[in-house]
C-alpha cells in the first residue's frame, strides 16, 4: 500500500467496515430504549466495553466511549479545572499534541509546568520531581508516543513517579494503541485514544478513567455512559473500533518484527542513496511504522508533491506545511532549526506495508531528488529553497 501517512489517519480494516455496517443495519436502535431489539444492541455495547477493559487490564466501568482523543483530552483538563481550586497546576510535556496543550493552557491559565524535550525527542523527566513538590498539582500528562517523530515516551516511568507522589497521571495513547503492547496502560488514571489511527472509524474513541473518578463528567445532558458522557451511544462506531483492535492485536507480534525490519531497511537505504539525509529521533526507540526524516535539500512541500505524483502519500509532519500554524512545536522543542524543519518529511507505514511498498517509496524518493535537481539546474538564476 503506497499510503504512508498512517499517523494522520488509517483506512478502515475490512473487519471494521463489516462490523460498522452490521451494527448500522441490524442494531441501529437506541441502546437506551426499553424494548428487546434495543436491549440486544445494549448487550453488544456492554460486551465490547468488557472486551476492551480486559484487553487494557482495567474494570469495564473505567471505559467511557466518546468521539476520540481531542474530545477526551479537552474533557480531562476541563473536568480537573472545575474539580480543583484556582491554585491547581498541571504538568505537561512540550511535545504533546495541541489537543492536550491548548486545553491545558485554557483550563489552567498561567498554571502549566512543562517537561522539556531532549534533542532525541524523548521528554525529559529530570524536573518532574521538582514540579511535584508543589502540593497543588492536579495532573501530569505525557503522551505515549509522539505523532510526528514516532518517538516512544517514558510514560511508564512517569506513571511510577506520579504514583509515588499521589498525583494523577494521564497519557494520550492515540499513536500507541493499536501499534504497541498495552502493558501498564490500564494502570494510568486517564488514557485518551481514538480509533482512526489503527484502522477503526473516525470520530470514535474512548477515555479510561481511574477507579476513583466516579464524578468525572465530560458532557452533560443525559445519563449515558453512567453519567460520565451524555449523548446517544455510537454502537456502529464502537463495534467497528473493537473489531479493528481485535484484528491488530491478534497479529501484533508478527507486525512488530516484520514492520520494524522493513522500516529499518528503508531508513538504511535512504541514508545511503541520498547522502545528507538525517533521521530525526533516530537514536531513540520509535513506533515501528514511523520515519521522520530531514532531507538534505529542498522544501518538504516539494517532496510531498513529487512523491504524490508518483503515487506515494507522505506528510510534512509539521502543521506549518499544511498552512495551519507556525513551524512544528515538537521540532522546536527538540532544538531543530526552522530551516531544517522545512525539509522534514513524516513517513508512517501501515501494518500491511510490504517490503515492495517501502522499497518503492525509497526509489520514488531517489527519482524525486533527480527531478528536483533537474528543475534546479534548468531554473534561471540561483535556486531559492522555500520553507
Ligand atoms: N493526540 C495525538 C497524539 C494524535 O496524534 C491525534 C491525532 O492526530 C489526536 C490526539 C487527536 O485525535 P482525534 O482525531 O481523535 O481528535
Amino acid at each position: 500500500m503506497p499510503y504512508f501517512d498512517n499517523n494522520a489517519t488509517t483506512p478502515l480494516w475490512k473487519v471494521a467496515e463489516k462490523a460498522y455496517l452490521d451494527a448500522s443495519r441490524n442494531h441501529w436502535q437506541n441502546t437506551s430504549s426499553p424494548y428487546r431489539s434495543a436491549a440486544r444492541a445494549r448487550t453488544l455495547f456492554d460486551r465490547d466495553r468488557e472486551w476492551l477493559a480486559a484487553l487494557l487490564g482495567c474494570p469495564a466501568d473505567s471505559v467511557i466511549f466518546n468521539s476520540g482523543a481531542t474530545e477526551g483530552n479537552n474533557a480531562i483538563f476541563n473536568y480537573l479545572a472545575a474539580k480543583h481550586s484556582g491554585d491547581a497546576r498541571v504538568v505537561v510535556s512540550t511535545i504533546e499534541h495541541p489537543s492536550v496543550l491548548e486545553p491545558a493552557r485554557a483550563a489552567f491559565p498561567g498554571r502549566v509546568d512543562y517537561l522539556p524535550s531532549l534533542s532525541s525527542g524523548v521528554a525529559d523527566l529530570s524536573e518532574l520531581s521538582k514540579f511535584l513538590e508543589n502540593p497543588n498539582v492536579a495532573l501530569v500528562s505525557l503522551m505515549a508516543a509522539n505523532n510526528e517523530t514516532g518517538v516512544l515516551q517514558p510514560w511508564r516511568e512517569c506513571l511510577k513517579v506520579c504514583r509515588r507522589k499521589g498525583v494523577p497521571f494521564h497519557t494520550d495513547a492515540s499513536q500507541w494503541l493499536g501499534k504497541m503492547p498495552l502493558d501498564g496502560l490500564g494502570d494510568c488514571d486517564y488514557v485518551t485514544t481514538c480509533a482512526h489511527k489503527f484502522g477503526g472509524p473516525k470520530a470514535v474513541g474512548f477515555i479510561l478513567i481511574g477507579r476513583e473518578e466516579v464524578g468525572f463528567k465530560s458532557q452533560l445532558g443525559g445519563a449515558h455512559e453512567k453519567g460520565h458522557r451524555a449523548g446517544t451511544e455510537n454502537l456502529p462506531g464502537v463495534r467497528s473500533m473493537v473489531a479493528a483492535l481485535k484484528h491488530v492485536y491478534e497479529n501484533l507480534e508478527e507486525t512488530l518484527s516484520d514492520q520494524r525490519a522493513r522500516r529499518d531497511a528503508f531508513e538504511k537505504t535512504l541514508c545511503r542513496e541520498i547522502p545528507g539525509t538525517r533521521i530525526i529521533g533516530g537514536q531513540s526507540e520509535r513506533l515501528w511504522n514511523t520515519v521522520h526524516v530531514a532531507m538534505p535539500k529542498y522544501a518538504n512541500t516539494r517532496w510531498v508533491a513529487l512523491l504524490d505524483k508518483r503515487g506515494f502519500t507522505v506528510s510534512t509532519g509539521s502543521a506549518c506545511a499544511t498552512g495551519k500554524e507556525g513551524p512544528s512545536h515538537v521540532l522546536a522543542a527538540m532544538g531543530i532549526e526552522s530551516e531544517e524543519a522545512g525539509r522534514i518529511l513524516r513517513v508512517s507505514g501501515h501494518w500491511d506495508s510490504s517490503s515492495a511498498a517501502w522499497n518503492g517509496l525509497g526509489a520514488a524518493m531517489a527519482e524525486a531528488l533527480e527531478e528536483l535537481n533537474r528543475s534546479k539546474s534548468s531554473a534561471e538564476g540561483p535556486m531559492v529553497i522555500s520553507i
